[in-house]
């Protein structure tokens, strides 16, 4: 999987993609992430990426020039697979999409800031699709575009261990429970820890009985966190 972020800021988005697992999908070669700024495309000599929105109101609005230009340096080779346009009114990032986005072979990300970005850019693009990360409002696209690369890597073959990991994760849909349910708890050594001991049955080597304990866990905190995943 290839990655291409613009964004303003590449050094809010290169650092996390060399370390841990996202880091070492991308030592295996089985993703790779580029950051493109969007400053290099601008067609102004002070650079100015951004300027006051039409009909006024406050802060500053991403100008759509430098932002398509800097799409369309990457339609050399191929037309990417898909295009994400981060936003808070976009379509939420949910574990069903991130499974599907993995499939892909090139998925760019736009990072918008400031007020967001001109509305001719998603005009101008195609095959785009506005993401959100949930129903609050950050001051940039770099988290989110860094939430959509490791949410999906962790559905590329080898990215993760073991590929029983992702799919008893939370979240992760099956017939009964389309929507996921929340996890069961884990526990490790010791035994006891500040007087707190592991409950019996995970000591007790009984797999159904444990994976029994495990479901039913599972089914109580979706039930008191989450009721709206329950079917
Ligand atoms: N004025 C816009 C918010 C702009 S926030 C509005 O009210 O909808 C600036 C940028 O941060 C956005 O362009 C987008 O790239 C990013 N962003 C903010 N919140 C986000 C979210 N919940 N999901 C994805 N991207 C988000």
């Amino acid at each position: 999987m290839r990655y291409s972020v613009l964004t303003l800021f590449p050094d809010a988005v290169l650092p996390y993609t060399h370390t841990s697992i996202v880091g070492k999908a991308c030592d295996k070669g089985l993703i790779t992430v580029e950051a493109i700024n969007p400053r290099d495309f601008t067609a102004n000599k002070h650079r100015k990426v951004d300027d006051t929105p039409y009909g006024g109101g406050p802060g500053m609005v991403m100008a759509a020039q430098p932002l398509v230009d800097a799409y369309e340096s990457l339609l050399a080779l191929a037309e990417p697979s898909i295009t994400l346009l981060t936003s808070p009114g976009g379509r939420p990032l949910t574990d069903g999409w991130a499974r599907k986005l993995a499939s892909l072979q090139h998925i760019v990300i736009l990072c918008g800031h400031y007020e967001g970005m001109d509305a001719r850019v998603h005009d101008c693009i195609p095959n785009v699709h506005e993401v959100s990360i949930g129903d609050f409002v950050l001051t940039g696209g770099e988290l989110a575009a860094l939430c959509v690369i490791d949410a999906v890597s962790r559905f590329i073959p080898g990215v993760v261990q073991k590929t029983e990991s992702v799919d008893g994760d939370s979240h992760s849909a099956t017939d009964i429970y389309p929507k996921g349910l929340l996890e069961h708890p884990h526990y490790t050594r010791p035994e006891t820890f500040r007087g707190y001991p592991v409950p019996e049955v995970l000591l007790s080597g009984n797999h159904a009985a444990i994976a029994a304990w495990r479901h039913q866990q599972a089914l109580d905190k979706t039930r008191r966190i989450r009721p709206d995943l329950l079917p």
